[in-house]
């Protein structure tokens, strides 16, 4: 059975081919459908975006879709950047801007209060059924100095407490198995087999 990611990055496809394809499924991305634009997320919560991208696709495509909405909350920002993670310092998506922002934001914060999450929720929308969404969420803190040059985003500046490291001194391996993407991930594959 066909299962569409909806993404045009090559290594969440690697990802989900790799954990669907035992399964027979056949993985396919948006790179299959270039006559197809992305959605753009106008929502106000994680579900929201993620649903609206599955749900558009799953209709248009006629076929089983996943979609995933993901970034960070920091506890003493009220809960920013959350669903504007990509764009937090601007529309023009620069990684390093934004956690050059969040620093900035969190300068007068004590080191203790400045807890934050990952988050992740993915959205199987299949035609004519009513979407499943799942969450996945990886509690850690954040530091005042980039550490690591792994990952992406804001890896370099989260701390995870149980491995006394960075998401960015990470391996993708070690990374794949605490995450919020991971662990979405894999209830949503414990739902499909
Ligand atoms: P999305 O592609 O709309 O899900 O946006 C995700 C944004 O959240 C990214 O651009 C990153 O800024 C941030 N983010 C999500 N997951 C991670 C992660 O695993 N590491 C670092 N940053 C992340």
């Amino acid at each position: 059975m066909d299962i569409v990611i909806a993404t045009n990055n090559l290594g969440k496809v690697k990802e989900f081919q790799s954990l669907l394809a035992p399964y027979g499924y056949t993985v396919k991305s948006l790179k299959d459908f270039p006559e197809i634009e992305e959605v753009e997320e106008t929502g106000t919560s994680f579900e929201e975006n993620a649903c609206m991208k599955a749900e558009y696709l799953a209709k248009v495509l006629d076929c089983l879709v996943v979609a995933d909405d993901s970034g960070l909350e920091v506890d003493a920002l009220n809960g920013e950047p959350g669903v504007y993670s990509a764009r937090y310092a601007g529309l023009e998506k620069d990684d390093e801007k934004n956690l050059q922002l969040v620093l900035e934001n969190l300068k007068d914060v004590a080191p203790e209060n400045k807890t934050a999450r990952f988050i992740c929720v993915m959205a199987l929308a299949k035609p004519g059924e009513l979407t499943k969404t799942y969450r996945g969420v990886c509690e850690g803190m954040i530091i005042d100095e980039k550490k690591g040059t792994n990952g992406f985003g804001y890896d370099p500046i989260f701390y995870f407490p149980e491995y006394a490291c960075t998401t960015a001194e990470m391996t993708c391996e070690q990374k794949g198995k605490i995450s919020h993407r991971g662990k979405a991930l894999r209830l949503l594959i414990n739902d499909l087999q």
